[in-house]
């Protein structure tokens, strides 16, 4: 927030510039990719389009699977784009079955289906896909579509290999694991995506990378950029390379366990029944039959002063979402766990207090090992 502070710098100017390189070459570590980034003054809805649009051109058949709420608004947005996407109906408690892609795949034998789209993270929900076994199903079926990822809310908290997984584009945004305020949309863009691209030639402007990289090449933009956020990217890159990736996706995993403790303390559910798919970026929690989610997140956000995550389409009202992304550590997770705690008591729904004490447990039983200090004896 500080770094965004600063007075806005002329952007056709040599200061600019070198902060535009930097924050391109930067960008490449959190996507672990050699390839470009490109970046928009946008949401993550402008990134999802500028993905589909220099891709493919009205008609074009696309492969899209149901994991939840951000799934099927992209799924919208092709409809909108006059694409042919066609939806593998799943349900919102999964990730995404890499053997229902292969076999349709498999049926696929004139190669209509241009791309796989697929969420890697289903912000909705708390539930992850194995974005490896889905390029590993396309091989498998021998079958030549582009692998295309929602990775919005993945980025910088979940595991992602652009490059050794074979995704050809992936779709970020600013404003969850970058720690920015949102405004900023991400396309990391393949070799292979980028020829891809140029032969569709489709009708794009705003959102055309052949018209990116002229300017990208030389540390600039063709319209304005959104100059403030991008210095916030830019510290923000430094936090996140001085903690290191790993050791930032650890932080989160360990954070969703401590969380997924605290539920389970409570006597509620998850929404991702898959244990091998829980997501470290957030935590879907089911409300107890016949009692709104969103009265418990008036009650904590009047009483405590503390918005959680409402429950999106299908799940509304019956789900609230705890968030533990970003710059997050263990008291304030503590704290949003007490808040529902609290909020859950006040509200009257049937649960068992002491899901707070479950999560405080498992953190302090794997904080960090401090020196062995002995205390016994202060005066
Ligand atoms: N995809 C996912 C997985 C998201 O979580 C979001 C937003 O939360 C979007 C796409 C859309 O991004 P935006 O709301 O920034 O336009």
């Amino acid at each position: 927030m500080r770094a965004m502070a600063m007075p806005v710098i002329d952007h056709r100017g040599p200061e600019f510039q070198r902060l535009g390189r930097r924050v391109l070459e930067k960008l490449k570590f959190v996507f672990k990719t050699s390839g470009r980034v490109f970046i928009y003054p946008a949401s993550g809805t402008g990134a999802w389009e500028a993905a589909l649009a220099n891709l493919f051109a009205s008609g074009t058949h696309i492969l899209m699977y149901e994991t939840g709420h951000f799934a099927t608004l992209w799924k919208t947005l092709a409809e909108r784009l006059r694409l042919q996407p066609e939806y593998i109906a799943a349900d919102w408690r999964d990730g995404v079955d890499p053997v229902r892609i292969e076999a349709r795949l498999r049926e696929d034998v004139s190669h209509s289906i241009q791309a796989v789209c697929v969420v890697h993270n289903e912000t909705s929900t708390g539930v992850t896909s194995r974005i490896q076994e889905v390029r590993r199903a396309i091989d498998a079926a021998g079958h030549p579509a582009l692998l295309v990822v929602d990775s919005v809310s993945g980025i910088g908290c979940a595991d992602f290999r652009q490059d050794e997984w074979g995704v050809d584009v992936c779709v970020a945004g600013s404003q969850k694991g970058l720690m920015l305020p949102p405004g900023l949309g991400l396309n990391a863009v393949s070799e292979k995506a980028l020829a891809f691209a140029r032969r569709a030639g489709t009708a794009k402007s705003f959102w055309s990378w052949e018209e990116m990289i002229p300017h990208n090449d030389r540390g600039f933009f063709p319209s304005t950029p959104a100059t403030n956020l991008l210095y916030a990217l830019d510290v923000g890159l430094d936090m996140m390379e001085e903690e290191g990736l790993e050791a930032i996706f650890a932080r989160h995993h360990r954070h969703a366990e401590a969380t997924r403790r605290a539920v389970e303390g409570w006597g509620l559910d998850v929404v991702c029944r898959n244990p091998a798919l829980h997501s470290p970026v957030l935590t879907g929690v089911l409300m107890p039959e016949g009692y709104d989610a969103d009265r418990l997140r008036q009650i904590a956000l009047e009483q405590f002063d503390m918005s959680l995550g409402m429950g999106l389409g299908k799940l509304s009202g019956k789900a609230f979402r705890i968030g533990h992304l970003g710059d997050i550590n263990d008291l304030t997770l503590l704290g949003a766990l007490a808040g529902v705690e609290m909020a859950l008591g006040l509200s009257g729904a049937p649960h068992q207090p002491g899901g707070v004490g479950a999560a405080m447990a498992y953190l302090r039983d794997t904080a960090r090992p401090t020196p062995d200090i002995d205390i016994r004896g202060a005066s």
